[in-house]
């Protein structure tokens, strides 16, 4: 501050001091024009000009502000303008993503007016028109945005999204197609892509969409695994449904390498193994397979393997294959009917015990109800475990987890709810329901003792055909509701 006071004394002192000097000078300054003569003192002249100039730079001043002025407040304006409308879809995002949909179609509107709908408002739109389920309106905001280059691919994601949710799978997948076109390498599309090709029945070029998903990570490791061995267990299926046994088991072996905890696969195999007489090579498939995943369906298989053998080498030859998992609650359960099977009261005790205390399901009590039945005739103790077994957790079996269906056996795509990859062995939520199919469901996981032939078509544990044939609770079961009589 008093630095600039300063410089001002000093260039104050200074135009005076130039002036006084001016002033000073003696003489005079004659300027001829035409007709006219002009006589000034040199002080007068130096006046004029510094006037003059004055003059000249206010005339610019006002000229150049009269020239531009309009202008920069047409700019200023719009520049307002795009900033409140840029504000307005900003807050408008925030609004549909809250999921306030009165809001963000509000919002939406004032960004429309402000911005004149350039692409980012019709997304907005289209979101706000979503949030009050209004889809038709939100298709016509997502179509616009086809017409743009940079907004294209944003649009065929939403088509794609409502497609899918209405279930229009051809549509969804046509889109998802074009989408591709643009976008080759983003994760949700190719997760979507593969999905939609699965459920349109399309295996081809499958597997290299796979190792994309994967290369994006778009899929984890482990879901890339499974997915390509389910591909080649479907084809494995199908050729052990066209009676090619050999290719099946190819095929089947081939899955079960690809992915070594999906268990489906070596279940195939070991039955595609037995068509064959391949005993030794179901029996290496099914250990292999049990270390990994105890399954019911191996235990069926494993003592398919040695047909023609007495109910004692049926239990020891069970009891080799459990002791490649202890104490798994399948591994019970499998032991628990072959002993009873064999009157082997003490041990089917043991492991019904430990399972009803470890794993309570509808199969481990109808099995101590048999077991009540069978050893001591005590009626009163069989009923109150059939009775538990009304209430009880459902047994294992394959399940979609999306739409909870209950599936004889495993499937890349649900054959009920089309979802990809959400079928394998497991718990069902909450008590197993009575109706005949979860009764088909339950325990009788074993082949026939007599009869050598394995039936690989009722291998799965799910399978109906298993059941009937084994003495299990289809005979057990009735036949223990009625007794109470005798001692009333
Ligand atoms: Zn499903």
């Amino acid at each position: 501050m008093i630095v600039r006071i300063v410089i001002f004394i000093v260039v104050v002192a200074a135009l005076a001091a130039v002036a006084v000097f001016i002033a000073d000078q003696p003489g005079r300054v004659e300027i001829e024009w035409g007709d006219y003569l002009v006589e000034l003192t040199p002080a007068a002249l130096a006046g004029a000009v510094a006037l003059i100039a004055f003059a000249v730079a206010i005339l610019a001043l006002l000229l150049r502000w009269l020239w531009r002025g309009p202008r920069a407040y047409r700019r200023a304006r719009l520049l307002q303008r795009e900033r409140l409308g840029y504000q307005a879809l900003t807050q408008g995002l925030v609004a549909a993503a809250a999921g306030d949909a009165t809001g963000a179609r509000r919002l939406a509107r004032r960004a429309n007016h402000m911005l004149g709908e350039p692409p980012l408002t019709l997304l907005l739109s289209a979101q706000a028109a979503q949030l009050e389920g209004r889809e038709e309106i939100a298709q016509h905001y997502f179509s616009a945005m086809l017409e743009r280059r940079e907004t294209e691919f944003m649009g065929l994601r939403g088509l794609i999204v409502q497609a899918t949710k209405a279930g229009d799978v051809p549509r969804a997948r046509e889109l998802a197609e074009r989408a591709f076109k643009l976008r080759p390498d983003t994760p949700w599309l190719l997760n979507a892509l593969l999905e939609l090709r699965l459920r349109a029945g399309e295996r081809d070029g499958s597997n290299a969409l796979i190792e994309r998903a994967r290369r994006v990570g778009a899929i984890t490791p482990e879901s890339a695994a499974r997915r390509s061995a389910g591909l080649l267990y479907d084809e494995a299926r199908a050729a052990f449904g066209a009676g090619d046994h050999r290719l099946a088991l190819k095929l089947a072996e081939r899955s079960a390498a690809t992915d070594p905890l999906f268990v489906a696969a070596p279940i195939l195999a070991a039955e595609a193994a037995l068509k064959l007489g391949k005993r030794g090579r179901a029996t290496r498939l099914v250990e292999a397979a049990y270390v990994r995943r105890p399954h019911p369906a191996l235990g069926k298989l494993y003592l398919a393997a040695a047909p023609n053998v007495s109910v004692l080498d049926r239990v020891a030859r069970l009891e080799r294959l459990v002791a490649l998992a202890p104490g798994h609650p399948e591994g019970r359960r499998l032991m628990a009917e072959v002993a009873l099977e064999a009157k082997l009261w003490g041990r089917a005790r043991a492991e019904l015990d430990a399972l009803i205390k470890g794993h309570p399901s509808v199969s481990a009590f109808r099995l101590h109800a048999r077991l009540d039945d069978e050893e001591h005739k005590d009626a009163l103790a069989a009923r109150r475990h059939l009775e538990a077994a009304a209430s009880a957790p459902a047994d294992p079996a394959w399940a979609c987890a999306s739409c909870r269906a209950r599936l004889e056996h495993w499937a890349l795509v649900c054959p009920s709810c089309g979802a990809v990859e959400t079928i394998d062995w497991r718990e069902a939520p909450g008590p197993a329901k009575f109706d005949p199919a979860s009764e088909r469901a339950a325990p009788a996981v074993l082949p026939p003792a007599p009869s050598p032939a394995p039936e690989p078509a009722s291998a799965q544990a799910a399978s109906p055909a298993s059941g009937a044939p084994s003495s299990a609770p289809s005979t057990a079961a009735p036949r223990l509701t009625e007794p109470p009589r005798p001692d009333a």
